[in-house]
């Protein structure tokens, strides 16, 4: 099994139905690089609507950007995983930066519900990155191993089939300011190190390991071209048509 190029977009809390349609629309109807996984994250209020709309053969996934812990309960506003599943949602989006902020989201609860996506079936994008202070402090690598131990690694190898991991450093997300492809490069290649040495070599050679933080059409194809870098999770960028696809066609390598 060769690991997955993807492009994911991370739409978060933008666009009116109409306009996510639309949006949904142009990208999977555009001229796109096949061997590219295109995953669009979208509000759970979109999900139904858009699946409807884009053609199953275009290829275009879905993933939910949050999902609950429990299957069912007095969660008042929460949606479960078995309600994604059951919807036919492949993908769920996993302890966001801006989840672990403002939701207060942590290592253990990220940990419950990424056994929760999976039992309900879902696929998972993990998330994890550090914030200024710890890259500056160099605590970096150290940091997202921590995140990976407590959220991830309980899971068995055969599980990891399942998880995408997107390293996205706090610093670079939604500020403009990009890592450099040598800083993207040294902390992939350093999770992908994680992985071997906790699931030996196939796990570690077959885990998607995308980045995220201010990916645009302009940056893409020098990110993506690191041997380490199997993709992007793009927020900003991902809510121009044009732009995602000019992300999506940015690879200048087939699938390892
Ligand atoms: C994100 O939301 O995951 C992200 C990386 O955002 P942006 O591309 O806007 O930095």
């Amino acid at each position: 099994m060769a690991r997955k190029l993807i492009a994911a977009g991370n739409w978060k809390m933008n666009t009116t139905i109409d306009e996510g349609i639309t949006l949904a629309q142009r990208v999977s109807s555009a001229d796109r690089n096949k061997n590219v996984l295109t995953i669009l994250a979208v509000p759970f209020t979109h999900l139904f609507p858009v699946m409807k709309k884009v053609k199953i053969s275009s290829g275009v996934k879905l993933a939910a950007q949050n999902c609950h812990h429990k299957t069912s309960g007095a969660f008042t506003g929460e949606i479960s995983p078995a309600m994604l599943a059951g919807m036919k949602i492949p993908y769920v989006v996993i302890g966001h930066s801006e989840r672990r902020e403002y939701n207060h989201e942590d290592n253990a609860l990220l940990a419950l519900k990424v056994r929760a996506a999976l039992d309900a079936g879902l696929k998972v994008i993990f998330c994890c990155g550090e914030a200024l202070d710890i890259r500056k402090s160099r605590g970096h690598v150290a940091h997202v191993k921590n995140q990976l131990t407590d959220s991830l690694f309980m899971l068995s190898a055969s599980e990891m089939k399942n998880i995408v991991i997107a390293y996205e450093p706090i610093w670079a997300i939604g500020t403009g300011e990009t890592a450099t492809p040598a800083q993207a490069q040294e902390m992939h290649l350093a999770i992908r190190e994680m992985l071997r040495k906790k699931y030996g070599k196939r796990v570690a050679d077959n885990t998607s390991i995308l980045y995220g933080g201010s990916v645009k059409g302009s940056n893409a194809a020098e990110l993506f071209g690191q041997p380490d870098v199997d993709g992007g999770l793009v927020g900003g960028a991902s809510l121009s048509a044009d732009e995602f696809v000019t992300i999506i066609n940015s690879f200048g390598r087939k699938a390892v």
